[in-house]
C-alpha cells in the first residue's frame, strides 16, 4: 500500500527534504497533504511539483490567493486555510496515514497531537511540542497506538541504536552529540555583538532561522535534552550531551555490558526522515554514505555551559518538570523571534530565559490548559521584560 503522507510544514527546510525523499518512491510514498505557514506562493510551486489532495495555508488571509493559485496551476488540489483544517487532516483517515510534522515552535503542537490522537504514524521533528507537553502526547500515542518516529537527527540515531522491542533494562546512558554551532569556542565576551546573519550560519547543517539560532544558544540541545527524555523514557540523570564538530556521530546508546552504539552519517535530514518514511525498510534518501578515509577524524569535547548557559536551563526545567519546559519553550521562542528582528542582543536570549522562569511560578502540568496557560504566561511574561528594556 502507498503511504499517504501529510506533510505539515512543506515549505521550511524539513518539509523540503521530506519531499526529496517522498518524490524519490512514487510506488511507496504519496504527498497527500501539504501545508504551510503564511508562504502561499511557495505552497502553490510545492502543490505543482507534488499534486496532493489537500492543501493548507495556516494563515487564513492566504486561502484566496491559495484557491486562485491552485485553479491557475490547473491542479485539482482542495484549498482550505486555518489551524482547524490542519487538525481536521491531520485525523481524516482518508487524507492521510503519515504525518511529518515539521511546523516551527509551540504552533505545531495541536496537529501533532491530533494526529497522534488519531493514531496515526507521526515522523515528529516540530522538537517544541514534546518540550511543552511531552507526557500528554507521548500518553496521546500509546492509548491510540500511534507510532512516533523521531526525526530529529539525534533522536533518530538514538531510536536506530536502541532496541526495537522497547526494551530499556540494559541501557545505561543516552549520549546525545551537538556540533557546538556557529560560536564554539567563543567566550562571553566575544558573543556580545554577534548579528542575527552570523548565528544562522550552522557550520554542518542548514536549517531554518529558529533552530539555527537555537543551535548557535545551545538551547537546541537542551530542547532536545527534554525531547530525549520524553521519546525514551529515559531520566535526566542518565542523558549526556557531547560536543562533536564534524557533526558525523548523530548520537550514541551506552549499554549496561559496556557496548556503546552510535549512528553515523553525513549531516543530512533526508537520511532520518527516510528511517521514517520507510520503516522498517531501508529506502535511498539522496544521501551519500559517510567515507570515513576521506573526514579523517571524529573530535569530542565537554559542552561549555558558561558561555552558553542556555543547556543549564534545559537541564534545570527538565528537573524541575511541571510547566518550567513549557515556560523555557516559550520565553525562548519569543527571545529568539526578537533577536532575529533585531530587537535583543544574542546575550540576551538565555538572559530573557532565564527572567522568565525566574518570575513565573512552576506548576504541576496536568493538563493540556495548564500547559497552554503557562506558555501564554511566559510569552507575555517574555514580552513586557524586552518592552520595558529589562532584558536588551
Ligand atoms: P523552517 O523555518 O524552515 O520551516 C518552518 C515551517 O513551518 C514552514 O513550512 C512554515 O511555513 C511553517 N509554519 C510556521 N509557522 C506556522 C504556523 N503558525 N502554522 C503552520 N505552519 C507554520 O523550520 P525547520 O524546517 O528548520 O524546522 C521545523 C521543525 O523541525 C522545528 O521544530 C525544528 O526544531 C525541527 N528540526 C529541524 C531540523 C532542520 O534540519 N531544519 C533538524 C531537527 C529538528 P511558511 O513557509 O509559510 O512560513
Ligand atoms: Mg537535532
Amino acid at each position: 500500500m502507498i503511504r499517504r503522507v501529510a506533510v505539515f510544514g512543506a515549505t521550511g527546510s524539513i518539509g523540503t527534504s521530506a519531499l526529496d525523499v517522498i518524490a524519490r518512491h512514487p510506488q511507496r510514498l504519496r504527498a497527500s497533504v501539504l501545508a504551510a505557514g503564511s508562504n502561499v506562493s511557495a505552497l502553490i510551486a510545492l502543490c505543482a511539483t507534488h499534486r496532493p489532495d489537500h492543501a493548507v495555508i495556516a494563515d487564513p488571509s492566504g486561502l484566496t490567493a491559495l484557491r486562485s493559485g491552485l485553479r491557475a496551476a490547473g491542479l485539482a488540489t482542495q484549498a482550505h486555510a486555518g489551524m482547524a483544517a490542519l487538525d481536521a487532516l491531520a485525523v481524516d483517515a482518508e487524507a492521510c496515514d503519515t504525518v511529518v510534522a515539521a511546523i516551527v515552535g509551540a504552533a505545531g503542537l495541536d496537529s501533532t497531537l491530533a494526529a497522534l490522537r488519531a493514531g496515526k504514524r507521526v515522523l515528529l521533528a516540530n522538537k517544541e511540542s514534546l518540550v511543552l507537553a511531552g507526557d500528554l502526547m507521548m500518553r496521546a500515542a500509546r492509548e491510540a497506538g500511534a507510532v512516533i518516529v523521531p526525526i530529529d537527527s539525534e533522536h533518530n540515531a538514538i531510536h536506530q541504536c536502541l532496541p526495537a522491542d522497547g526494551d530499556r533494562s540494559g541501557v545505561a546512558r543516552i549520549v546525545l552529540t551537538a556540533s557546538g554551532g556557529p560560536f564554539r569556542g567563543r567566550d562571553r565576551a566575544a558573543l556580545a555583538e554577534v548579528t542575527p546573519a552570523q548565528a544562522v550560519a550552522h557550520p554542518k547543517w542548514s536549517m531554518g532561522p529558529k533552530i539555527s539560532v537555537d543551535s548557535a544558544t545551545l538551547m537546541n540541545k537542551g530542547l532536545e535534552l527534554i525531547e530525549a527524555h520524553h521519546l525514551f523514557a529515559t531520566p535526566s540523570e542518565r542523558l549526556d550531551v557531547l560536543v562533536h564538530p564534524q557533526s558525523l556521530v548523530h548520537s550514541l546508546v551506552e549499554f549496561i555490558d559496556g557496548s556503546t552504539l552510535a549512528q553515523l552519517g553525513l549531516p543530512d535530514m533526508r537520511t532520518a526522515l527516510a528511517v521514517g518514511l520507510g520503516s522498517p525498510e531501508r529506502i535511498a534518501s539522496g544521501v551519500s554514505g559517510l567515507d570515513l578515509l576521506q573526514h579523517g577524524r571524529l573530535d569530542f569535547e565537554a559542552p561549555d555551559t558558561d558561555t552558553f548557559p542556555c543547556l543549564a536551563l534545559a537541564r534545570a526545567a527538565l528537573i524541575a518538570g511541571g510547566t518550567a519546559p513549557a515556560l523555557l519553550n516559550a520565553a525562548n521562542e519569543v527571545a529568539v523571534s526578537a533577536f532575529l528582528q533585531g530587537r535583543i542582543r544574542f546575550l540576551a536570549i538565555p538572559a530573557l530565559v532565564e527572567h522568565v522562569l525566574a518570575a513565573l511560578p512552576t506548576l504541576p502540568a496536568d493538563s493540556l490548559d495548564v500547559l497552554r496557560d503557562a506558555d501564554a504566561q511566559a510569552r507575555r511574561a517574555a514580552g513586557q521584560a524586552i518592552d520595558s528594556g529589562v532584558v536588551h
